[in-house]
């Protein structure tokens, strides 16, 4: 493609996660028509999410796919544009910066990149060949498929425990497994875990192995502290250890920091004038909708004020 004006976005934002369409709002509503490169799906991990408690305004709670909708109406509303493709390389060593999904090329005077992190993997035998067969990394888009079925859960922080609690609108029993005998989980988290009749807690213990030929029929467990083994029969597992950021497009052009994370300052700046990152994907520590949200918001003030400055 001819890189001539016409071709030239004012700003790009890359994911359309909580941090990407609150970008794009603001950098719609400061008049930048912004384009949106959704990736995958729309809403990032918020979508996957079953309830959100915690993003105030809400206070019955919001599903998570409610909310993406939602914010993406609002960007939409503004002028936010979207293209629903992924960016396959991106080329930072001059402006304006180009971008390729896999069957065009674009121009960006600025970047915001919101392209958020995706849950980590146990990396045992059978995990990769019984996916979509009985392994899961999102209770809201599987957990209806284990109606009266056991399932177990890994992890021990909020999210393991959030949609362990979720999964028990379905299955007839979660078994938390956890590799502590501590849950990392917040207070509230844990309680209503605890409390809960159908959950039922594996400690010290982690997954060697999941079983099954064409589905998960049981996991092979071993205790950290004693090293004995044991079999547990589960109809399902649903991974939550974390995450890790999806940063693997920058790798040779921005700063990372060891664990792949965007290094930005406080004013969302990567080390490329120009671009600016918000979210998960620069943000290891607070992880939550509003925070994203509030990052992208300050990425897209930002940006548009590097514009300004330009003119
Ligand atoms: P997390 O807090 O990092 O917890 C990951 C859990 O997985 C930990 O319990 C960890 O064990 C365990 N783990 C890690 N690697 C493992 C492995 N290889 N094998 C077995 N277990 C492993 O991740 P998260 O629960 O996804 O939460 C991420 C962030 O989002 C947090 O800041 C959390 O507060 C936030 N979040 C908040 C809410 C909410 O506010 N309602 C909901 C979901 C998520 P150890 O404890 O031993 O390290």
């Amino acid at each position: 493609m001819e890189n001539n004006e016409k071709n030239i976005e004012k700003v790009i934002i890359l994911g359309s996660g909580p941090a990407g369409l609150s970008a794009a709002l603001y950098a719609a509503r400061a008049e930048l028509t912004p384009l949106v490169f959704t990736g995958t799906d729309i809403g990032g991990q918020a979508a996957t999410t079953s309830i959100i408690e915690n993003y105030p305004g809400f206070p019955d709670g919001v599903g998570g796919t409610q909310l993406a909708d939602l914010f993406t109406k609002n960007a939409e509303k503004f002028g936010a544009r979207f293209e629903y493709d992924m960016v396959t390389s991106v080329d930072l060593t001059k402006r304006p910066f180009k971008l390729t999904t896999y069957g065009k090329e674009f121009y960006a005077r600025s970047l915001i990149i919101t392209t958020g992190a995706s849950p980590n993997k146990l990396n045992v035998p059978g995990e990769k060949e019984l996916t979509g067969r009985g392994v899961s990394y999102c209770a809201t888009c599987d957990g209806w498929f284990f109606k009266n079925k056991k399932v177990a859960v890994v992890g021990g922080g909020d999210s393991a425990l959030e949609e362990g609690l979720f999964l028990t609108r379905y299955a007839s029993s979660v078994t938390i497994i956890h590799r502590r005998n501590e849950l990392r989980a917040g207070a509230l988290l844990q309680k209503r875990a605890k409390e809960n009749p159908k959950i039922f807690f594996i400690w010290d213990t982690v997954v060697e192995e999941i079983k099954g030929k064409d589905a998960v029929t049981s996991l092979k467990l071993r205790n950290v502290k004693t090293g004995e083994y044991s079999e547990l029969p589960v109809d399902g597992i649903f991974v939550f250890v974390g995450h890790s950021p999806n940063t693997a497009l920058f790798q040779d052009s921005l700063a990372l920091d060891e664990r792949g994370y965007i290094r930005i300052d406080e004013r969302m700046r990567t080390n490329i004038p120009g671009v600016f990152a918000a979210g998960e994907a620069a943000d290891s520590h607070y992880r939550q909708v509003i925070t994203s949200a509030g990052m992208g918001a300050a990425a897209a003030i930002e940006a548009t004020r590097f514009l300004e400055n330009e003119e």
